[in-house]
C-alpha cells in the first residue's frame, strides 16, 4: 500500500502548471520546427517563426507562452492499492495547486475561469475550479496528466453522431475548414471514436496529451485501422491548405491523435478537439516518496530562427495615419505597427454595447474615434515589463460589434479605423469592413511574449474592474501584424488557403 501526501499532490500539480505555463514540449518544438523549415508559403512560415521564436523566449524569460494561459483539466489515476493521507478530495487538491500556480509571484499567469457560464459570468480569480477526470487503475502509484487548455481552440472542439457506416474521414475534412483559424494552427486534432457521446469528448481530449509521433507511424505504416486513419487524416487534413493561422500553407496538423472505444451496434460517436500552438501538458507520476518536480529542459533544444528582415516591412505611425494610407494596404502585407492603440475584447465590447443601448455617455477617455483596436486580455507583468504576454484573442467573436464600433459617430457608432487580432472574420465582419472601408490586421496568436517586447507603455482607460477584459491604452513600438482584411473586405483567410490547396494539389499531380 502505498501512502500518498496531500502536500505532495499539491506541490506537483503547482510546478507542473509552471513548468508548462511557458516550456513546450520537446516533441512539439521538433514537429513545429520541421514544418516551419518545410514550410513554402511566406507568410505561413513567419507565423511558424514568430512561435518558435516566442517559444524560446518563454522558455529562457520563464513566462507563460501564451495570454490565455488555459483552463486546466487533469486526468488522475489512482491506482487501487494507493491510500491518501489528505484531508481534501482529489478535485480540492488540484484545484489548491491550481491556485497556487495561477498566483507564482514571479510568473503569474492569468485567470480565465468564470464562476457561472450563465449570467455575469463573474471571474473566479485564481482560475479554479479546474476539469478533473478520476479513473481507479491497477497498481500502487497515481498517475497525473494535466493540460492548459486556451479557449481559442477549445472553442472550436466538434462532435457529431455519425451512421456506423458513414466515413469519418468525410466529416473532417468537411469539419475542420469550417473551425476557421481561431485555434491557433499549426497544431493537433484529438479525436475520439466510439464509447458514448460522452466518453468520445474525454477521449478526444486525453489523446491530446500523447506526444508527436506521427512520425514515426509514417515510417513503418499503418498496422491497425486506427493507424491508416491517422495516415490518411494527417494528409488529407494537411491538403487542406489552411496552414499557419489560417494564412494558407503547407502544415495545418503537426499530428492526428485518436483513442476508440467499443460502442453500441448503432453508433458511431466521433469527438474532435483540436491543440493550438500553446501546446501544453505535462505527465508526473506519484509512489508515495515524496512530490514530483520536472526537469527543466536544455535552451539548445530549441532551434535558431533567423529574425526577420524588417527592412522592407512597411512602418507604420498609428498616431498619424490617413484613410488614404489604410486604403494603399492589400491583403497579406506585413506591418510594422508604432503609436496609440486601445484593447478590448468580450466583456469590454458588451459593456460599451450596453452603455450605448441605455442611451449613457461611454466613460471619460474612452473614444475610439480614428483609432485601432487590439483584440487582447494580458497577462499580468511582473518586474520591468509594462505587461506581461499579449497575444491576440479570437476576433471572431467580437464579428457581432463591428457595425456599432466601425459605424462614424454621427451615426451613433464608435468611428473605429481598425482592428486587430486573431483568426477569421465572418461574413458581418467583412460586410462591415467594406462598408467604412476599414481594416483588419492579425498577430500571430501563440506568440504572445513576442508580441508583448513591442508594447513599450500600458495604462488601463475604462472598465478597470474587468481585469484583463479592461480598456487599455498601448504604446506600441515595430508591432509585427499581417494585413488580414483590406478596406475591400477582401480576407487572407479566405484566399490564402484557396491558393495553397491548389498549388498543394498541383504538387500532387
Ligand atoms: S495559442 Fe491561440 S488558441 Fe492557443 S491559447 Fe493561445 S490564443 Fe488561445
Amino acid at each position: 500500500m502505498t501512502i500518498i501526501k496531500q502536500q505532495d499532490f499539491i506541490d506537483s500539480v503547482e510546478a507542473a502548471l509552471q513548468y508548462i505555463s511557458y516550456y513546450h514540449p520537446k516533441d512539439f518544438i521538433d514537429a513545429l520546427h520541421g514544418a516551419y523549415l518545410k514550410e513554402q508559403s511566406q507568410a505561413a512560415k513567419e507565423a511558424i517563426g514568430q512561435i518558435l521564436i516566442n517559444s524560446k523566449m518563454c522558455a529562457e524569460g520563464k513566462r507563460p507562452i501564451c495570454q490565455d494561459t488555459g483552463i486546466v483539466t487533469v486526468f488522475v489515476k489512482i491506482g487501487m492499492d494507493v491510500q491518501w493521507q489528505s484531508d481534501l478530495v482529489v478535485q480540492d487538491m488540484v484545484d489548491e495547486g491550481v491556485r497556487r500556480a495561477y498566483a507564482n509571484q514571479d510568473n503569474p499567469l492569468r485567470a480565465s475561469i468564470v464562476s457561472n457560464p450563465i449570467g455575469p459570468r463573474v471571474n473566479t480569480k485564481d482560475n479554479t475550479p479546474a476539469v478533473v477526470h478520476i479513473e481507479m487503475v491497477a497498481g500502487d502509484k497515481v498517475e497525473v496528466i494535466l493540460a492548459a487548455k486556451g479557449g481559442g481552440s477549445e472553442n472550436k472542439a466538434k462532435f457529431v453522431m455519425l451512421n456506423p457506416n458513414d466515413s469519418v474521414v468525410d466529416w473532417v475534412l468537411k469539419t475542420v475548414p469550417t473551425m476557421g483559424a481561431g485555434w491557433c494552427p499549426p497544431g493537433m486534432l484529438g479525436l475520439g471514436i466510439g464509447g458514448t457521446a460522452e466518453k468520445a469528448m474525454v477521449m478526444a481530449k486525453e489523446s491530446l496529451m500523447d506526444p508527436v509521433n506521427i512520425h514515426e507511424l509514417q515510417e513503418k505504416g499503418a498496422q491497425t485501422p486506427i493507424e491508416k486513419l491517422r495516415l490518411e487524416l494527417m494528409e488529407k487534413v494537411n491538403d487542406l491548405g489552411i496552414g499557419a493561422q489560417g494564412l494558407g500553407g503547407l502544415t495545418t496538423v503537426i499530428d492526428i491523435k485518436i483513442k476508440d472505444s467499443p460502442t453500441h451496434a448503432a453508433s458511431l460517436p466521433v469527438a474532435m478537439i483540436p491543440n493550438c500552438a500553446a501546446t501544453r501538458h505535462a505527465h508526473f507520476t506519484l509512489d508515495g516518496t515524496g512530490p514530483s518536480y520536472m526537469d527543466p529542459p536544455s535552451l539548445a533544444d530549441w532551434p535558431e530562427i533567423p529574425q526577420a528582415d524588417t527592412s522592407q516591412i512597411k512602418r507604420i505611425n498609428l498616431d498619424n495615419i490617413s484613410q488614404q494610407e489604410i486604403e494603399s494596404w492589400n491583403p497579406g502585407d506585413s506591418l510594422l505597427l508604432s503609436g496609440k492603440i486601445l484593447t478590448g475584447r468580450d466583456a469590454a465590447h458588451k459593456k460599451i454595447k450596453d452603455i450605448v443601448d441605455s442611451g449613457k455617455s461611454l466613460p471619460e477617455g474612452v473614444d475610439f474615434e480614428g483609432r485601432f483596436i487590439y483584440y487582447v486580455g494580458p497577462v499580468d507583468p511582473v518586474r520591468d515589463e509594462v505587461v506581461g504576454p499579449a497575444g491576440p484573442t479570437t476576433s471572431t467573436r467580437m464579428d457581432k460589434y463591428s457595425e456599432m464600433m466601425l459605424s462614424d459617430k454621427s451615426d451613433g457608432g464608435m468611428g473605429l479605423m481598425g482592428m486587430i487580432g486573431k483568426s477569421e472574420r465572418g461574413d458581418i465582419a467583412l460586410k462591415s469592413i467594406a462598408k467604412h472601408k476599414s481594416v483588419y490586421l492579425m498577430a500571430v496568436g501563440g506568440a504572445a511574449y513576442l508580441v508583448s517586447k513591442a508594447i513599450k507603455e500600458s495604462r488601463v482607460v475604462a472598465f478597470e474592474e474587468l481585469g484583463m477584459e479592461a480598456i487599455y491604452e498601448f504604446t506600441v513600438e515595430d508591432m509585427p501584424v499581417t494585413v488580414a482584411v483590406d478596406t475591400l473586405g477582401e480576407s487572407v483567410h479566405k484566399t490564402g488557403p484557396a491558393i495553397w490547396k491548389v498549388k498543394i494539389q498541383e504538387s500532387k499531380k
